[in-house]
């Protein structure tokens, strides 16, 4: 009997700070019944929409409403079946609509889903929004960006570094949406243990924020206020886009048996045909062959000597021995063939300069990009620097803060830090950036 889990989540989308509507849309879907998380487990999506006329919160509003009602309700052999279906009934629900109303034509939305099941946890993904897991102090991302940069360096174009240079950074590849068909990157299973945190965002949050800072606060807060702090550093950077976070910390999970493709010991070689594990051809496929040269020859042989009916009765045989082992061989071929290409689906191509340096990567393609999720003195200052900014710029404009309170924030911060307790220190300095912002929303929406 599998044990319930216990994940502690939450969610937060936000307009930012430049656009005038919030395109984003988010669902969590739990499950409710024992059976319910047996069949099914937790459902968490973020979709990230598009298309002029103010469309993009419609695809995105579809996307975040068809697919947990065809995730729950379809029968599916798997979890990833389960998932990979719900992906494409979203899709053909927002295509079917845009084909409704012309100015609903251009309409898409990112799509980004996590599963935590008794399979481990699965992604489903389409586009740049992006699912991360964080654990013993390392960020992983575990979905590839469909976007042209992400492209451009996967197809060796450009490389990590001068890719920012030569292409734009918010143009993706594949969403869902503007087809009838789509092709969905599921990932994982990926194992999933106490303590672990996911984290699942749009792209208005990576950029403005780095793995490793998503990491460190994922990490070391509550899930609300890891939420709060991401979505106000994101904003205090410029909010340039919408921002959408789910974060969710797993508290107790059942002890699953996997295979899941983190422990994979052995390298899968991506594009590459594994000869070693070929069969082949059958033991029956080969006596048959054998048959079919032995008895040809001979009845040729015969024929040669000139005992015709002998030969004959010896190489009519044989030619349908052939015939049988030529069809019977071409079949195997084509279901090989056909393995490979799910497998080239389930795995693309690895990205150089992606990849961590120290070979840490484990076999499958996912996790795409690892990073340290440390809370380091780095990190600490930016946090201290934000929250002086704002106090600046409160001081400036005549917002209502508590100047004190914040001085004495401050005060708390620094003997923190000194005293390593380093988590403290982060919990005190998001609460003076949360109550600076409140006054930064205030003047910027209302004005
Ligand atoms: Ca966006």
């Amino acid at each position: 009997m599998t044990d319930q889990p216990q994940v502690q989540y939450a969610s937060r989308s936000d307009v930012g700070m430049r656009r005038a509507a919030n395109q984003d849309s988010v669902v969590i879907r739990l499950s409710g019944e024992y059976q319910e998380w047996i069949d099914c487990g937790h459902l968490f999506v973020v979709a990230d929409g598009m298309g002029g006329h103010s469309v993009g919160d419609l695809a995105s509003r579809i996307a975040v409403e068809s697919l947990p009602i065809a995730y729950f309700k379809i029968d599916a052999e798997s979890i990833p079946d389960r998932l990979r279906s719900a992906v494409v009934a979203a899709n053909r629900a927002i295509n079917d609509k845009a084909r409704e109303n012309p100015e609903f034509a251009d309409m898409g939305t990112t799509c980004s889903t996590l599963v935590l099941s008794t399979a481990g946890a699965v992604v489903g993904h389409v586009g740049d929004s992006r699912v991360y897991r964080v654990r013993n102090g390392q960020i992983q991302q575990l979905t590839f960006d469909h976007s042209l940069q992400w492209e451009m360096v996967r197809q060796g174009r450009a490389t990590i570094d001068n890719v920012d240079m030569l292409h734009p950074r918010n143009v993706i590849t594949r969403c869902l949406g503007p087809d009838q068909n789509v092709q969905i990157d599921i990932e994982g299973p990926f194992s999933v243990q106490p303590e672990d945190r996911f984290v699942i965002c749009s792209d208005g949050l990576t950029g403005h924020m780095t793995d490793s800072e998503i990491g460190a606060i994922a990490s070391s807060m509550p899930p609300s206020d890891a939420a709060r702090l991401l979505i106000n550093l994101a904003n205090c950077r410029g909010g340039t886009d919408n921002v959408t976070v789910v974060v969710a910390r797993v508290e107790k999970f059942p002890t699953l048996n996997g295979p899941f493709v983190d422990t994979v010991t052995e390298p899968i070689a991506v594009g590459a045909k594994d000869t070693s594990t070929k069969p082949r051809g059958s033991l029956a496929n080969r006596i048959s062959m054998t048959l079919f040269l032995l008895l040809g020859v001979t009845g040729l042989s015969l024929l040669a000597l000139g005992k015709v009916q002998l030969g004959l009765w010896l190489i009519c045989p044989a030619l349908i021995l052939g015939f049988l082992s030529m069809i019977v061989s071409t079949n195997r071929q084509a279901a090989e063939s056909s393995a490979l290409a799910d497998t080239a689906e389930y795995n693309p191509a690895a990205i150089p300069g992606l990849q961590p340096p120290d070979g840490s990567r484990p076999a499958a393609n996912s996790p795409y990009r690892v990073a340290p999720a440390d809370i380091d003195a780095g990190f600490l200052e930016l946090l201290a620097q934000a929250q002086s900014e704002l106090t600046t710029a409160a001081r400036e404009n005549g917002w209502k803060a508590d100047f004190d309170s914040l001085a004495n924030m401050n005060r708390q911060a620094l003997a923190a830090t000194k005293g390593k307790k380093l988590k403290q220190c982060v919990q005190i300095r998001a609460q003076a950036i949360d109550d600076l912002m409140k006054e930064l929303y205030a003047h910027s929406r209302n004005g």
